[in-house]
């Protein structure tokens, strides 16, 4: 694959150019590799597209904040794919094309074809179905080609009639100074056709509101702020548009004992000074159930352990992060007498050790000034 250029240096403006500073110079572009104008040139319609696609990122702020952070990787890895050919283009652009540049998308939008709405859906997950995935089915509201009419807007039986203001052309011409001007006709939106007698259903929209349910994999190792891409899920294209795509953002609820660091999950257990200092095997809860911890003898407080490939996996590879283990240490209390006894015993050895250890130390030190 050719490595993809940079989309200011395809429109050529400034890293800061504003919304007015691209769309100048995108419909410069636009004009002069339009392929009604360069028709069977491969290297203008590449230009084209190129051009198209570095303003569709940039002018929107979202796509742009991903692409000055992470480049063109970074807009892959969130599901903007670009543009197919001329059809994706025109249906995104349609309306730029015709209010902007005073020329249709090459007859493509005369039919009056426009994709349909993306969605947005918020999905919340517990720490859990975020580490293992799921399957999770939706229930959303969203636009759906009626179909009583199959979307045409006419009652069955039907028919849509040419639209009289503009004699079907779907544009009207008016003239400004030298210039004559070809706009979109008010009436018919620019497909040329009028619905003398609309569907019941969909009142000649084409479209009714429906509620749908869409499964959704959402795929282990989500965390807050992942987006899933649901292709064509969401809203009906208009006139035989294609559909918008479904968006469902990610938001994970905490959990009581593990905490989240990228793949790793992190958690703390506490355990008795004794324990500690005795060393013990203890149970520790992963994620995939409880496992055994050996803590060694001597262990300190804030020590820390690893359960290697035991945290979240990976959404890029499947390769599970670690569990990390906090020790934390709790001093006894409500001793009774005979655990009292014991540990005054306890003390009183150690300080027995620690004068030893002191009387060395000051005899050392007075053998040396002596010697
Ligand atoms: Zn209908
Ligand atoms: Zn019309």
């Amino acid at each position: 694959m050719i490595a993809k250029r940079d989309y200011y240096e395809i429109l050529g403006v400034a890293r800061d150019a504003d919304g007015p500073e691209l769309k100048k110079a995108y419909r410069q572009l636009a004009l002069k590799y339009h392929p009604d104008r360069n028709s069977g040139d491969r290297e203008a319609e590449e230009k084209f597209k190129e051009a198209a696609e570095a303003y569709d990122v940039l002018n929107d702020s979202q796509k742009r904040g991903i692409y000055d952070q992470y480049g063109h990787e970074g807009l892959e890895g969130s599901g903007f794919s670009g543009f197919g050919g001329f059809d994706d283009i025109f249906s995104n652009f349609g309306g730029i094309f015709e209010n902007l540049f005073g020329f249709g998308g090459g007859g493509r939008t005369r039919s009056g074809a426009k994709k349909g709405a993306d969605l947005r859906y918020d999905l919340s997950l517990s720490f859990m179905e975020a580490a293992f995935g799921m399957n999770r089915d939706l229930t959303i509201e969203k636009r759906e080609v009626c179909s009583v009419c199959d979307g045409s807007g006419c009652e069955p039986g039907t028919s849509p009639a040419t639209c009289p203001h503009c004699k079907g052309t779907g544009q009207v011409t008016r003239s400004q100074g030298f210039f004559t001007v070809r706009t979109t006709c008010h009436h018919c939106k620019g497909n040329g056709q009028s619905i003398p007698h609309p569907c019941l259903e969909c009142r000649g929209t084409g479209q009714v509101m429906v509620t749908k349910k869409v499964s959704v994999k959402i795929p282990a190792g989500v965390d807050s702020g992942s987006r899933l891409r649901l292709t064509a899920e969401g809203e009906a294209g208009v006139k035989g548009g294609p559909p918008g795509d479904l968006y469902v953002f990610i938001y994970v609820d905490s959990h009581d004992f593990f905490e989240r660091d990228g793949t790793n999950v992190i958690c703390s257990v506490t355990v008795s000074f004794v324990q500690a200092a005795l060393g013990d095997d203890i149970k520790v809860p992963t994620l995939d159930g409880k496992k055994t911890l050996v803590i060694p003898k001597g262990t300190q407080p804030g020590d820390l352990f690893r359960f290697m490939g035991e945290g979240i996996p990976s959404l890029r590879d499947g390769r599970r992060g670690d569990q990390i283990i906090h020790l934390k240490m709790k001093t006894p209390t409500n001793l009774n007498k005979k655990q009292e006894k014991l540990l005054k015993e306890f003390a009183r050895i150690e300080s027995g050790k620690f004068s030893h250890k002191l009387k060395n130390i000051i005899k050392g030190e007075s053998m040396k000034s002596a010697g």
